[in-house]
């Protein structure tokens, strides 16, 4: 549904943010995950969820040729975006219906007088009501300290592709693609061919520490995976290397709802399916504020209870420890089979 909303805001807004909606292929690399996305599509099927079916290795191999993959989970109606042109998009449509965006103004503080009091360094400006859609930086606000905690991801992307290079890859549907490990690749091939990767190692932050977003050592490792799925890029130049944090509850699911009373809302938890999601969380978030006692407001996500991330230094033991065994079982998938 998420996925919908965005595709309808697209079109019912014009948003000229390289919108496809060409489908996810999420493959299968070792007989292990072969194993898990064989039986999570059963899974899905006995919920009654469609639209999902396993594709075996030849017709996974003919969507995007890597000699690496066993099969494939695929899925028909999931989209892609540049989110970055997305959001600058969205942000000619709220200025275009009245709305004003203040960028590089990070309220420092809230004060709850009488109406909401926001504090930034260049003055303060007073507020009926408010929403928190600060996502991985929630916790660097006190109400919402022990509800997230970030965590970093990392993406390379190379430079535009040759015919040469494409040619044993294919992709001509131009598919989004994961893996099934814990610490998933993601990947795709952009509108001008370049491959970007994103995923494998994950950073921690420690407190209120924000300077995670450089990645050398996952930017290697992506760099090392993708030559070896697709060998014919072993010559292709990584030309941009990022990173960036995302928000994770302790229960990896997102949560929203209303801070002490219904003026003050706030959104969290998307982990890396942000892009989607959010924009129907808006919807929720439209709701609240409004109060309105809608079909997305009564939604499970909003107003629950959020088990607590524990203060420092015994959250990043926990999140170190939760990594280490996401990694750990990852390597447990990927070992070679005896003999
Ligand atoms: C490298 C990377 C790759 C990703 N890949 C994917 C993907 O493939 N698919 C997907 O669905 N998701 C992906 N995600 C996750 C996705 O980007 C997020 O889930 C999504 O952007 C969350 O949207 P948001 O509006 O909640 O938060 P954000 O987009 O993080 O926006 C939060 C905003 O709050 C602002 N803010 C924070 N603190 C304050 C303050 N004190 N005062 C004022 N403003 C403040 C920040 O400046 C920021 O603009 C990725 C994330 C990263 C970092």
């Amino acid at each position: 549904r998420a996925v919908d909303t965005v595709g309808e805001l697209v079109a019912a807004e014009g948003l000229d943010c390289d919108y496809i909606r060409p489908g996810f292929l999420r493959m299968a690399t070792t007989p292990a995950y072969e194993r898990r996305i064989r039986r999570e599509i059963e899974l899905a099927h006995s919920l009654g969820i469609e639209g999902i079916e396993w594709l075996d290795r030849d017709a996974a191999r003919a969507r995007v040729g890597s000699d690496r993959y066993r099969g494939a989970w695929w899925e028909p109606r999931t989209a892609l975006v540049n989110p970055l042109k997305l959001v600058r998009e969205m942000k000619r449509v709220v200025v275009g219906l009245g709305a004003t965006v203040h960028e590089r103004s990070p309220v420092r503080s809230i004060a709850r007088p009488g109406p909401f009091l926001l504090g930034t360094a260049g003055g303060s400006v007073a507020a009926e009501r408010i929403v928190l859609a600060t996502n991985a930086y929630s916790h660097l606000l006190p109400p919402l300290r022990r509800k997230q905690v970030p965590a970093w991801t990392y993406v390379i992307a190379t430079e535009p592709l040759s015919g040469e290079q494409l040619a044993p890859i294919g992709w001509e549907g131009r598919e989004g693609v994961e893996d099934a490990r814990n610490l998933i690749h993601y990947y795709r091939r952009t509108p001008d061919d370049r491959l970007l990767m994103g995923g494998g190692p994950v950073g921690l932050g420690f407190g209120r520490g924000m300077d995670r977003d450089s990645g050398p050592a996952a930017w290697a490792h992506l760099e090392a995976h993708v030559r070896d799925l697709f060998p014919s890029l072993a010559g292709a130049r990584v030309t941009h290397r990022w990173g960036g944090p995302f928000s994770v509850t302790t229960d990896l699911t997102p949560a929203i709802g209303y801070l002490g009373d219904p003026r003050a809302v706030y959104s969290v938890g998307c982990i890396g399916h942000g892009v989607s999601m959010t924009h129907l969380n808006g919807q929720t978030i439209r709701d609240l504020v409004l109060e309105r006692d809608t079909e997305l407001t009564r939604h499970w996500l909003v107003n629950r209870r959020v088990l607590p991330w524990p203060p420092e230094p015994v959250r990043l033991g926990v999140s170190a420890a939760i990594r280490a065994y996401l990694g750990l079982e990852d390597r447990i998938h990927e070992r070679p089979a005896p003999g």
